[in-house]
């Protein structure tokens, strides 16, 4: 017999910027002390003279979407995941200053020692996507997945871009992580324990892994929204199904239409369109290439002079891909997409603000995350670190 629990909603609780915060919540606004002024012409030199002062006990890391501005002052520079592993093997940095958002901090401080405090610039900072899966709506998921006797014979895999409890979560059901880069391996990992997958939190990496990497039928995908009872799904549904999708996704990378792609192939001649799997299915059927950020990356720099491309990525890595390839014409898929709002969130003023606190002697905006979450978690990552060649993998 299937129950039909109220979904629990999203808390959204808003605020003007600038005027209050939630102490409930980890998105405060506001920043103790004098936040520097964007004008203020020194701010490169403070960011410069404060990370100098620091020298090894600060690792800075930049995210492929961060800006520029902020991006000069990385010690590295990768995807969410590589990034937090650069943060592991500098165990003598006792900072660990994450310009990225708020689930890679959490990773970072997962993965790093309990001596080492991660910080996050701009707490404000999270990802549109992380907030769609939130813990209490996946514990009802499951409840209606035990409801259809399916529980047991699921196994939650869960995208790097969610929350440390959610990784948790995964880890405690006898699931996994899995990347961008790696999502292929991670399911067929999954499909080996377990008939079925839930898939959070992005719907379109889940679909355009199954569909297109692992030949799972797209009728045997079926999508969950936490918004509906019973997720909006009928029991027999849930039984058929293979890949139960969460109903989550980038508001970034899900912007990005066929329609971009069809234009772009009428304006540009012999045009390479290359994409992030969090792209909608139907974008990615259309592209040249489909990849990670490190993948479309290195697509890009081994390239023949002369190719050109359009990019279905974030915008920052894009324009930063179109500088340092003036011999390839690189331009950007969509005229539509604006850049992420909460990765630019992380600008030069809250850098300074965060390096010069830590000078001080005030460690600002610390991410961390409790000892049971992480044990659960670093179990969810370990089963994906465990897999054939993941340890070696950037
Ligand atoms: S680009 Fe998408 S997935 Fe990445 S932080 Fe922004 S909203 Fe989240």
């Amino acid at each position: 017999m299937t129950t039909t629990p109220t979904p629990t909603r999203t808390p959204l609780s808003l605020f003007v910027l600038g005027q209050g915060s939630d102490p409930r919540s980890e998105r405060g606004v506001e920043c103790p002390g004098d936040l520097p002024p964007a004008s203020d012409p020194a701010l490169v030199e403070r960011a410069r003279r404060a990370k100098a002062e620091l020298g090894d006990r600060v690792f800075v890391l930049g995210h492929h979407y961060q800006r520029d501005e902020v991006i000069q002052f990385a010690d590295v520079t990768g995807d969410s995941f590589k990034l937090a592993r650069e943060a592991a093997a500098r165990p003598e940095a006792e900072f660990i200053v994450f310009c990225g958002v708020h689930f890679m901090a959490e990773s970072a401080d997962i993965l790093t020692s309990a001596a080492q405090k991660v910080v996050l610039p701009d707490l404000a900072a999270g990802c549109s996507m992380a907030d769609m899966a939130r813990l209490a709506q996946v514990e009802d998921c499951w409840d209606v997945l035990a409801d259809a006797g399916v529980a047991d014979v699921t196994v939650p895999v869960t995208y790097m871009n969610s929350s440390a409890d959610i990784k948790a979560f995964c880890g405690r059901e006898g699931g996994v992580v899995c990347t961008s880069s790696n999502a292929k391996k991670v399911l067929e990992w999954a499909f080996a324990r377990g008939e079925k997958v839930l898939f959070l939190p992005d719907q379109h990496l889940g679909r355009n892994t199954a569909v297109l990497q692992m030949g799972i039928g797209l009728d045997e995908c079926v999508l969950y929204d936490p918004h509906q009872v019973n997720g909006g799904l009928t029991v027999e549904q849930l039984r058929a199904a293979k890949m139960i999708l969460w109903k989550g996704h980038c508001s970034v990378h899900g912007r990005f239409s066929p329609q971009a792609v069809t234009e772009v192939r009428e304006r540009v001649p012999g045009v390479k369109v290359i994409v992030h799997p969090e792209c909608q299915h139907e974008v990615v059927l259309m592209a040249d290439e489909v990849g990670s950020t490190e993948y479309i990356i290195k697509a890009v720099e081994a390239a023949p002079p002369g190719t050109r491309w359009a990019v279905g990525t974030e915008l920052n890595l894009v324009q930063r891909l179109a500088k340092a390839h003036p011999e390839q014409e690189v331009a950007f898929l969509e005229q539509h997409v604006c850049y992420c709002s909460t990765m630019n969130r992380i600008d030069l003023p809250h850098l300074v603000w965060a390096l010069e606190n830590l000078v001080a002697g005030h460690v600002v905006n610390q991410v961390t995350v409790d000892a049971d979450t992480e044990h659960h978690a670093k179990l969810a990552l370990q089963r994906m670190l465990d897999l054939p060649g993941e340890t070696t993998k950037d």
